[in-house]
């Protein structure tokens, strides 16, 4: 997550405790952590056709009303109900007659003021903008055959395949001939083309062969107005408003709250009958605003962290940072993710900013999602856009991924080892040719394992191991955020001819899909996508985001390299022993004469791969490079830019030559 777009005022906080001087039979509480935790699940909103019961969260309240109105948005309040106090710092009220097609809100008052209405913290559908939550009926949300729509088979998180995309990146051009463009039901769409034939959409993804389709947030977000869907807004949506409703903007019509719910679940099933997983991007560690977030106009304060002179935290870099360690921020959390998984199928979670929030919520993330199902993913960003205001031991931040056993967090070592610099675009790694970064691709290739032939002390940002297991590492080239591949390339390397970029787009994925950690690719750039240079393009048009379809059929040959390199792994599972012993038994760097030059072996049918020995080796040279292999008569698979597991020649010998800008693989 990369949003720097907006800066919040600051808001103090420290009176809404500190005035609490309160009224004769309210209950005061000197700290956040004195409140009440409400047990049972979190629903605020419980329908029958006989009555409808709502209940809120808020122990500091003075007085709660549930407002009552027609439409989600204008219109004047149909009534307006007062709630009554009842356990662990909750309100509570029951209408005993029929409100479906209702939508209401919530209104909470404290010292005197009114905070103003809120949907709650845990609506589940809204109408348009998600202002109001909606009562519906959830029979008319699920498409036919839901009931027998399950996740498609996944024995090792080692077998992961991950492709990241935006809803309006992947299909919002014409181009891609889709007729949903830019919508969830994009992805329900078969037999779409570019204009030459070839494959868009999620036959696209099919071809391609990934496993998981990793979307950029589709909860309900703020930055979107889903009144003016006619003027083709773009945000990456790293703005929470609603946490438990798919956003509006990607549904047909937004204003009907049962269309959102029903297409995200149609999108679900047409991937899950395609085999592909779908991964949410959340984005718990901070809301679109505080003064009108739902959690601030239910419970203020509560449920953000604060610096030491109540200003708020913002380990974001949005403007502030929620307080995960807080039960009801922990709870909320939890619930959100196994609602998402139960009520939407969804088959793993990216946390964005996952440092931000703390280890032991992160730890019972993970088993709340064991516990629904074990093949669920967890990963997320190891690491927090500024200093979070909790002890930096607690928080879920890469180093400390060792503390959180089956979650995964991205590798910027390798990213970065590879691409160059984060901070600095115009300086390149590994594939411009810098010597000094072979230490952080090997970290890549094991997975950011420890490992006997790595030199720590060299590896980019950690000079030590950082995962326990090889797919506690996300291993990847580029995302959303900063440069893609092509425009990376095209920055730190200038004057780089056509050819030269081809030959090291492939060498840059081959190191991702030959790594022990989990491949991650972002969307496009098997067909060369590129940004136009633009490397935080969170708010950019379409023109700079949408995929251009015909660059597929420009660009065919890089297709089918990356085709084929993902085939090359799901058919060999030495390329994903997803066990750190194994890893350490199995993979053994080869020593190379001089830099830019990273070669391994996977030994002895590694994984029980019928390839007996495997050698890999990366040559980022501008010339061909000379590695010394063990003696024997190899067959190839892939050289010079080309790649076929059937073969494409054989080599004997004891001494290989690996063509300039390109990855070698073969073996005997
Ligand atoms: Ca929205």
């Amino acid at each position: 997550m990369k949003n720097w777009g907006r800066a919040l005022g600051v808001i103090t906080i420290g009176m809404s405790i500190a005035a609490m001087s309160c009224t004769e039979k309210k209950k005061t509480y000197a700290s956040y952590e004195l409140y009440p935790v409400r047990k049972g699940s979190l629903v605020e909103m419980e329908y029958t056709p006989q009555s409808t019961r709502f209940m809120l969260w808020s122990p500091p309240a003075d007085e709660v009303r549930v407002v009552l109105y027609e439409e989600g948005i204008g219109g004047h309040p149909l009534e307006t109900i007062k709630m009554q106090p009842g356990e662990d710092g909750t309100w509570t009220v029951t209408v005993d007659r029929d409100l479906l097609g209702k939508f209401y809100t919530f209104n909470v008052k404290i010292n005197d003021r009114w905070l103003g209405d809120t949907p709650g913290i845990n609506a589940r559908a809204v109408g348009v903008n998600g202002q109001r939550a909606a009562i519906i009926d959830w029979n008319t949300t699920n498409p036919e055959g839901w009931e027998s729509d399950r996740r498609p088979p996944l024995s090792s998180p080692a077998d992961m395949m991950i492709y990241e995309m935006h809803h309006r990146d992947f299909s919002a051009d014409s181009t891609s001939g889709v007729k949903h463009r830019g919508k969830y039901l994009a992805l329900t769409e078969h037999g779409t083309m570019n204009s030459d034939q070839y494959l868009t959409g999620i036959d696209h993804l099919i071809e391609l062969g990934v496993t998981h389709v990793h979307l950029l947030p589709s909860f309900d977000y703020a930055s979107i107005n889903e009144t003016q869907l006619d003027k083709n807004l773009y945000n990456w949506g790293y703005d929470p408003q609603n946490y438990n409703v798919p956003e509006g903007s990607y549904a047909t019509d937004p204003y009907q709250p049962a269309v959102r719910i029903r297409e995200f679940k149609q999108m679900v099933q047409a991937l899950h009958r395609a085999g592909i997983r779908v991964i949410m991007d959340v984005v718990y560690n901070h809301t679109f605003n505080v003064g009108e977030s739902n959690f601030e106009r239910t419970v203020p304060g509560y449920f953000y962290r604060h610096n030491d002179d109540g200003t708020l935290a913002n380990g974001s870099g949005c403007g502030n940072e929620t307080a995960s360690e807080r039960p009801m921020m922990r709870k909320f959390i939890v619930e959100s993710v196994c609602y998402w998984a139960q009520e939407y199928h969804i088959d793993g979670f990216r946390f964005d900013l996952m440092g931000v929030h703390d280890i032991e919520t992160m730890n019972s993330v993970r088993k709340a999602l064991s516990d629904i199902d074990p093949t669920i993913v967890v990963y997320g960003e190891g690491w927090a856009a500024l200093a979070p205001q909790y002890p930096q031991d607690s928080l879920a931040m890469k180093k400390n991924i060792s503390r959180m056993p089956d979650i995964a967090a991205f590798s910027d070592e390798l990213r970065d080892g590879l691409c160059g610099p984060v901070g600095n675009k115009r300086k390149g790694g590994f594939l411009a040719g810098i010597s000094g970064q072979e230490e952080s691709v090997k970290f890549g290739v094991v997975g950011g394992i420890q490992h006997p032939q790595l030199r720590y002390e060299e590896v980019n940002y950690s000079q030590s191991p950082w995962a326990l297991q090889p797919v506690q590492m996300v291993a990847y080239v580029s995302c959303h955020d900063g440069l893609c591949l092509v425009d990376r390339l095209k920055a730190a390397m200038p004057g780089i001819t056509d050819d030269q970029l081809v030959r090291l787009d492939k060498l840059a994925q081959t190191v991702v899909f030959t790594s022990q950690g989990i491949p991650f690719l972002y969307a496009g750039e098997e067909v060369m996508r590129d940004k136009k240079g633009e490397d935080n393009s969170y708010k950019s048009p379409d023109s700079v985001n949408a995929i251009d379809w015909r660059d597929k059929t420009k660009n065919g040959d890089l297709m089918m390299y990356y085709k084929r390199l993902i085939d090359l792994r799901k058919k060999h599972p030495a390329f994903r022993m997803g066990d750190a012993d194994k890893v350490r038994k199995h993979l053994e760097f080869l020593s190379v004469e001089g830099d830019n030059l990273v070669a391994f072996q996977l030994k002895d049918h590694a994984n029980g791969d019928d390839w007996g020995e495997i050698i890999v080796a990366f040559n980022s040279r501008t010339l061909p490079a000379r590695l010394v292999v063990p003696e024997g008569k190899y067959t190839v698979v892939c050289k010079d830019g080309n790649i076929d597991i059937r073969g494409l020649g054989v080599l004997y010998g004891t001494d290989v030559m690996v063509p300039a800008q390109s990855a070698l693989i073969m073996y005997k």
